[in-house]
């Protein structure tokens, strides 16, 4: 099976462009963050506070995680419900950076992605997958752009589904999840030393799309 790792900050086109890499390649894609964005809405429906430690370990004996796939689109499902839409609000967003630092959530989600990586050829994105869930990942990339370039992508797509969110307010939660992300004791959000780094700052999609193609077309075992 192949496995190709691709690890980055929130914005940086990490989904939109795996997503479109597996549809071509045929391989599966799988979106990590979706688990710890799961996690973080199952503790905010319960009322507890997400940066309470033994509040988030006490959820977890009642949270079940299923990822299924639907006309070829992930959908995670939250003890049978689809949750694929509610995870993506913003609220949510911080609610799965501050659960995510957790060692028993992490440890609680290891299995299920590695898993998917022994059954399936796949493009699985992240902050950890080349670091610490596939080390032995074939093709390991690094893509990065710069937080104001992200904050503007985030606004977007935001304002597409009908949340308009402030600039400012999507570039200080940008920046407070990278420094959660990259500060935290375990598998913080770091470049494997074998990963390949790119940035897609001056990059439209189509750009970033061939870059990245490229950089695995010339990588992938013969
Ligand atoms: O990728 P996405 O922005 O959906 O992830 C939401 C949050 O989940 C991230 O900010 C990060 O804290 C956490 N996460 C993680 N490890 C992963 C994927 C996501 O810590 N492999």
């Amino acid at each position: 099976m192949i496995s190709i790792a691709i690890d980055g900050p929130s914005g940086a086109g990490k989904s939109t462009l795996a997503k479109r890499l597996a549809q071509e390649m045929g391989y599966l894609y799988v979106d990590t963050g979706a688990l710890y964005r799961s996690i973080g809405l199952a503790v905010l429906r319960a009322g507890k506070d997400t940066q309470d430690k033994a509040a988030v370990v006490s959820c977890l004996p009642d949270i079940v995680l299923d990822l299924r796939y639907i006309d070829g689109t992930q959908h995670v499902f939250l003890c049978g419900e689809d949750v694929s839409d509610a995870i993506r609000r913003e609220e949510v967003s911080m609610a799965a950076s501050h659960v995510a630092a957790l060692p028993s959530v992490r440890e609680f989600l290891t299995e299920t992605q590695r898993e998917l990586a022994r059954k399936n050829n796949i493009i699985m994105d992240g902050r950890d997958i080349g670091t610490v869930i596939l080390p032995n990942a074939q093709i390991k990339i690094f893509l990065t752009a710069s937080p104001e370039v992200r904050a503007q992508r985030r606004t977007r797509e935001l304002q597409q589904k009908g949340q308009n969110v402030p600039y400012e307010e999507v570039l200080a939660d940008i920046r407070e999840r990278d420094a959660n992300d990259m500060n935290r004791a375990v598998a913080p959000l770091k470049q494997a030393e074998d990963a390949i780094l790119v940035d897609s700052s001056g990059d439209d999609f189509e750009a970033s799309y061939h870059k990245l193609y490229d950089v695995i077309a010339s990588r992938l075992p013969k």
